[in-house]
């Protein structure tokens, strides 16, 4: 990809499946470094009350954080940049969140406006960054429609494992609805597949039906099953940093590769 003259307005993108487990947060941390690594500069929104995404950049306990997404989303005076934590890459950031979140879901359906509140609070971030990668939580409740009414495009990451097309038709009337809807610019950017383990012969008929069903929204890139992705998580850190000429690191840079190149088309 080609070096950046200048950054931003960002592209907006929801990592976003309503099964858990399936590498949201692995592919939000990894994509996220492998970009910046390519002189992009990423924001990363954790939007999971789990707050796995800020574990998994170094944030130790998040309980221990003042202030959160979730102060962002309910306090008028409460901005991005007051919120805005440095991680371990240079060029990524991070908006951090921790239980607090789970609370906003049942607070922001009073509020005027629900589905717009994080879109209206990343507007002004938006200047600084080329993409902002949000990490959905596993459900398609208030919370997840406001990360797809803020977005330009959906990755959907899916485990090349037994159910994996679960719940996705699901997802897929849940986005037409928000495109119908709320969003009308909203595309899919592209499916993932993740954890793929080449030595059985399942976990490629798995791939093989999500090509079916999807086609070339399908990245050609797959992500294998590696014991490092646990390993970096436990250390806070991204693969590409932990275990930079692991074969992990290496496929995330292929993704951060491929994503620079269909979004050059899509703008
Ligand atoms: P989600 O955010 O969708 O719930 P995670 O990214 O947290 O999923 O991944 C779930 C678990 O699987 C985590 O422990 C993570 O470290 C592990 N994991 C993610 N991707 C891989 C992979 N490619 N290979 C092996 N383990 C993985
Ligand atoms: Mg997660």
């Amino acid at each position: 990809p080609a070096p950046l003259a200048e950054h931003g307005p960002a592209r907006i993108v929801a990592i976003c499946n309503q099964k858990g487990g399936v590498g949201k947060t692995t592919t939000t941390i990894n994509l996220g470094a492998a970009l910046a690594e390519q002189g992009r500069r990423v924001l990363l929104v954790d939007f999971d009350p789990q707050g796995a995404l800020s574990v998994g950049l170094g944030q130790g306990d998040p309980r221990q954080l003042e202030v959160t997404v979730h102060n962002m989303l309910l306090e008028s005076d409460t901005e991005w940049d007051d919120i805005l934590l440095e991680t371990t890459v240079d060029g990524m950031h991070l908006l951090p969140s921790n239980i607090d979140l789970s609370g906003a879901e049942v607070q922001l359906v009073h509020e005027v406006g629900r589905e717009y509140i994080l879109s209206g609070k990343l507007k002004s971030a938006c200047e600084h960054y080329d993409y902002v990668l949000i990490d959905c939580q596993p459900s398609l409740g208030l919370l997840t429609i406001n990360a797809l009414a803020a977005a330009q495009g959906v990755i959907v990451p899916l485990e090349c494992e037994y159910f994996a097309m679960r719940g996705v038709a699901l997802l897929m009337e849940t986005i037409e609805k928000v495109q119908q809807r709320i969003n009308p610019t909203l595309v899919i950017d592209g499916f993932l597949g993740t954890m793929y383990d080449s030595r059985t012969l399942h976990t490629r008929e798995v791939l093989q039906r999500i090509v079916q069903a999807f086609g070339d929204k399908v990245f050609h890139t797959v992500i294998n099953r590696t014991v490092r992705f646990p390993d970096a998580t436990v250390m806070g850190e991204p693969i590409t940093t932990f275990d930079p000429s692991s074969m992990g690191a290496s496929h995330y840079r292929e993704l951060a590769k491929e994503v620079i190149q269909r979004w050059q088309q899509l703008t």
